[in-house]
């Protein structure tokens, strides 16, 4: 079977965009492929959050992959600093990555704009801990939303770089983008991505949000004031409305071209309602088995156990193989 690999960052509460660019994509892939997901809290540490917060939203976390229909008798689910097998490859590929190649990432280059007062070198070479995230476990597709493209290229030429000196070692992976829910954006300001550690709670959904909070947010979006407010899609000149109907769309399985014409002769009111009953109908069994799981801490630490057993079992191969490659003495 082809090897999966992805991720979510615990630094804040999963919104409907980590859903639809990569959980959602996560849950069709477990039944013809060898899937590993993780919770990345090594990658959440380059914001330096408060413990309790991330020690929350890591079981939380693990809760909603679980509630969202990862199943651990089919996927390897496990915590990436439990592996530290990916701090190890980590360090070694830094020194097959150029300075070059980190500046030209924009993720690092939105979120440092964010934080200038912590610009650490975590958030610099956080591209490079992804690229072990991912060659550890020889993995053949990566499903991520399309912010993650960029990283996922540097991966591929990092793994090539590295072959071309010391051997085959590396799976070269590839991208795996859905064609639909990879990009969602915010719902007040619809030209940049929905992310869970938005500042303002009114640019996303999070899984958890209560219906009437949800219904709250979809009313409040920032739709485009042209001067006949028509609905279509058209991502440049409407990025509010194209992002409402891509939502929709995601929740209901009906394509954007079929749901247009249903809006011929109604006003944006009407379409922020039926997006949100449509995410809220989407949301309805997700939140339900999210409290059953969290609530059961030994079944919870049950996962975490067997899933770091296993994702160590195929890492250590793996970080054998580099060690020896780069020219480490193997511990007597
Ligand atoms: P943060 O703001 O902390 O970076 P995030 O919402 O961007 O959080 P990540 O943990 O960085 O979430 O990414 C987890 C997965 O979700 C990745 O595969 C990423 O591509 C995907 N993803 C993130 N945001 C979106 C989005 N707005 N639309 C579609 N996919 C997304
Ligand atoms: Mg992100």
């Amino acid at each position: 079977k082809p090897v999966v690999l992805s991720g979510c960052q615990p630094s804040g509460d999963l919104t409907i965009g980590n859903y639809l660019g990569a959980l959602k994509q996560w849950v069709n892939m477990q039944d013809d492929h060898d899937c590993y997901y993780m919770l990345v809290d090594q990658h959440a540490i380059t914001v330096r959050p408060d413990p309790q917060a991330l020690r929350k939203a890591t079981l939380d976390g693990l809760a909603l992959y679980l509630a969202c229909g990862i199943d651990p008798s089919k996927s390897t689910i496990f915590i990436q600093s439990h592996v530290p097998e990916h701090s190890q490859l980590s360090w070694v590929l830094n020194s097959y990555t150029q300075m070059g190649e980190l500046n030209r990432m924009t993720q690092y280059k939105d979120k440092s704009q964010k934080s200038e007062a912590n610009m650490n070198s975590g958030l610099f070479t956080y591209p490079v801990l992804m690229a072990a995230d991912i060659l550890l476990y020889q993995a053949d597709r990566v499903p991520v939303g399309d912010d993650q493209k960029q990283h996922l290229e540097l991966a591929r030429d990092i793994a090539t770089r590295f072959n071309n000196i010391h051997g085959d070692i590396f799976k070269v992976p590839e991208p795996f983008i859905p064609k639909f829910g990879a990009r969602v954006m915010s719902l007040q300001e619809p030209t940049k991505k929905m992310s869970k550690s938005d500042d303002n709670p009114k640019n996303f959904v999070g899984l958890l949000e209560d219906p009437k909070k949800i219904l709250k947010k979809i009313k409040a979006a920032k739709t485009d004031s042209d001067e006949q407010a028509r609905i279509y899609f058209d991502v440049a000149e409407k990025p509010g409305v194209s992002n409402l109907l891509s939502l929709l769309s995601c929740a209901t399985g009906q394509s954007v071209e079929n749901l247009v014409p249903q809006y011929e002769d109604k006003m944006y009111g009407h379409l922020k309602v039926d997006v949100a009953e449509a995410v809220v109908a989407m949301l309805e069994p997700i939140q339900a088995k999210y409290h059953q799981y969290r609530e059961d801490q030994t079944f919870l630490d049950k996962v975490m156990r067997e899933g770091a057993e296993k994702a160590s079992a195929k890492a250590s191969k793996v970080i054998t193989s580099v060690y020896d490659a780069v020219g480490f003495i193997p511990r007597p």
